[in-house]
């Protein structure tokens, strides 16, 4: 696969921010796999599809009916016409995707999807299997990483800007919770790639992020 950038790691590490940010440097498309799974789980609920129904929530990952138009500089997400980018932003969101993600005939309905993302002139990949599984032949895989106290942190930090209420050890619970159900699952568990390079972030700035990984990129 030519000029995939992977951009892997546990949720808080700071991927979404880095990726958009490299993605907007290099021109190159975007691939939020994580909205993907968040999207399954929203739809499923809309659609009364129960949690542990795999083959039905397969179904509505390979139906999903979404487009991600950019108005005013942002990313919107669109479901079945229906404006759902901060419905599928919340705690709770990510929780249920997390759920729909361990089950693995959702993982393949959305496997093409993915995979089509991958367009000239290139693509950041921003998700928890993209070098292992989605991209295996990516030519730069990064894993990045941030004690889970830093993450929870960055995370009350967000969500103080925006204005919603959150308490510091709840989220760090649910964060330790997301890391356990993402590492121990038995497909695509969330794990480096072999031939990923590792970045630690908790001490380093989002600056400090984005030279070392277009460092790393002009190698
Ligand atoms: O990155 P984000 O927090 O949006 O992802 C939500 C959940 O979707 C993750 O906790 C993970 O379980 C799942 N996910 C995944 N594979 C990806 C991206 C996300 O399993 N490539």
């Amino acid at each position: 696969t030519d000029n995939v950038l992977t951009i892997d790691g546990p949720g808080g590490a700071g991927k979404g921010t880095i990726s958009g940010l490299l993605a907007e440097r290099l021109g190159w498309h975007l691939l939020d796999s994580g909205a993907l799974y968040r999207l399954t789980a929203y739809a499923a609920g809309k659609h009364s599809i129960a949690f542990d129904d795999e083959a039905g929530l397969a179904q509505v990952a390979e139906n999903l009916d979404v487009a991600f138009p950019v108005a005013d500089g942002a990313v919107q997400t669109l479901l079945e016409g229906e404006d759902v980018s901060r419905a599928i932003r919340t705690e709770q969101a990510g929780e249920r995707a997390s759920k729909v993600a361990a089950l693995p005939a959702v993982r393949t309905a959305l496997l093409k999807r993915q995979r089509d993302f991958s367009q000239p002139p290139g693509l950041v990949a921003d998700g928890r299997d993209m070098g292992t599984v989605v991209f295996p032949g990516a030519a730069l895989k990064i894993f990045l990483t941030a004690s889970a106290d830093e993450r929870a942190r960055r995370r009350y930090e967000q969500l103080q800007q925006a204005g919603v209420d959150a308490s510091l050890s709840s989220l760090l619970q649910e964060i330790q919770a997301r890391d356990a159900r993402d590492t121990q699952r038995s497909v695509a568990p969330l794990k480096p790639a072999d031939d990923a390079i590792t970045l630690d972030t908790t001490r380093l700035s989002i600056p400090e992020v984005v030279e070392q990984l277009t460092e790393w990129l002009a190698l």
